[in-house]
């Protein structure tokens, strides 16, 4: 066991290039006291919201060395405003939101990738492995070589050999069959999913960063779906690869009958690249574009309760608000008073008093529906 000023000289290291602050610190040296990693480096990377080091932890006997990585989140207050939208609606969040509170709402913040990052690995799906959490710093698996070079994300990945294109084509169809499982296994939507968020290595795709990422029920669930789908698509249409719409994508995702492993998974890939409607390539392209750009502006109801609640929709309606319905000519002559006034930011459920524990179910979707409200 080392002494603890040479353990502190450790934790330090990291704060040479970029400030820590004093409880970062305390938390560092804690997770090196605990034997989670023995040294702490420099940043691989620094981020508007995170800074993510690499840290090793050397076995004691055998000076065997395995590379691990940190995210620390920062607290400073500006960058963290446009995350309000992925909690507000997560039922996971209830009444752990408090935007006044800047260290809470980074800690949230990290717990919420914690969370994610576990049941995207545990179903089997190439990223970090979740290791040790602390208020706003994260350890896990680091996603690289054993010299310590981490993988290179998508963007900058170069592949090589005579088949690039169809590596291409083969990565854009893993990806699919990745966003699927997410879906269906771990009932998240990445929320931020582009070339940017997945490292790539030996015709593997890691998915990674995924604080943001939400459930099939958040309000904005399908919003943010579509917009991963529309960037995969945008990236892999400029390395070449022929993409599926992003309709047939959505589908694809979302069906609840289906396989959620492979080869099933790729195997409905290519029978969707069979059926497709094959017109004139050019045309193809070109109804693609407007099938896609039709598909991005339509109204999805969400959720049972979009489709059904009509009372708070008439209310809507009654105020003056209810341009974005889908029936509003449907309710406009039968617009009724609401008996009280309801809340339509929050529909309070009961684990309100839970905060966040993380080892709280996570399966509080059903209930929801059997409420009748
Ligand atoms: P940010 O919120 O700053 O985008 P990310 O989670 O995307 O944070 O991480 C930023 C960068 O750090 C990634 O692009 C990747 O290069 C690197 N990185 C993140 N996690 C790991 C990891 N587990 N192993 C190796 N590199 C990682
Ligand atoms: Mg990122």
């Amino acid at each position: 066991k080392q002494s603890d000023e040479k353990d502190k000289d450790k934790a330090d290291r990291a704060t040479s290039d970029q400030v820590l602050d004093q409880r970062t610190r305390m938390i560092l040296l804690q997770m090196i006291n605990r034997g989670f990693v023995s040294e702490v480096h420099g940043a691989i990377s620094t981020g508007k919201e995170a800074n993510v080091y690499g840290a090793m932890l050397v076995d004691d006997k055998t000076g065997d060395v395995v590379h691990k990585a940190i995210k620390v989140y920062k607290t400073a207050i500006l960058v963290f405003k446009d995350r309000e939208r992925y909690i507000t609606g997560e039922h996971r969040f209830k009444g752990g939101f408090d935007k006044g509170n800047n260290r809470k709402m980074v800690k949230l913040w990290a717990e919420k990738e914690f969370r994610n990052l576990r049941r995207i690995h545990s179903a089997g799906i190439p990223c970090p492995e979740p290791i040790s959490l602390k208020l706003h710093v994260l350890v896990m698996g680091f996603l690289g070589d054993r010299k310590g070079w981490a993988y290179p994300r998508l963007r900058d990945a170069t592949l090589i050999g005579d088949d690039v294109d169809q590596q291409w084509r083969t990565l854009y169809i893993q990806l699919l069959g990745i966003m699927r499982k997410m879906y269906q296994v771990c009932r998240l939507v990445h929320a931020d999913l582009s070339e940017y968020n997945i490292l790539y290595h030996d015709g593997l795709l890691y998915i990674i960063d995924v604080s943001q990422s939400v459930e099939p029920d958040h309000p904005r669930s399908l919003e943010f779906l579509r917009m991963d789908i529309k960037n995969v698509g945008d990236f892999f249409r400029r390395k070449g690869v022929d993409t599926l719409s992003d309709r047939a994508i959505f589908n694809f995702i979302t069906a609840a009958t289906g396989p959620v492993e492979e080869p099933g998974l790729a195997e409905t890939l290519e029978k969707l690249y069979e059926t497709r409607e094959s017109a004139a390539d050019e045309d193809q392209a070109a109804a693609l574009e407007v099938d896609n750009e039709v598909f991005r502006n339509q109204y999805i109801p969400q959720t049972l309760e979009q489709v059904y609640n009509i009372e708070k929709d008439a209310q809507k309606l009654s105020q003056g608000e209810g341009g974005d319905l889908v029936y509003k000519n449907l309710l406009a002559d039968q617009v009724v008073r609401p008996e009280e006034d309801q809340n339509d930011e929050d529909d309070s459920e009961d684990e309100s008093g839970s905060g966040v524990s993380l080892s709280g179910s996570e399966s509080g979707d059903e209930s929801k529906f059997d409420k009748g409200r």
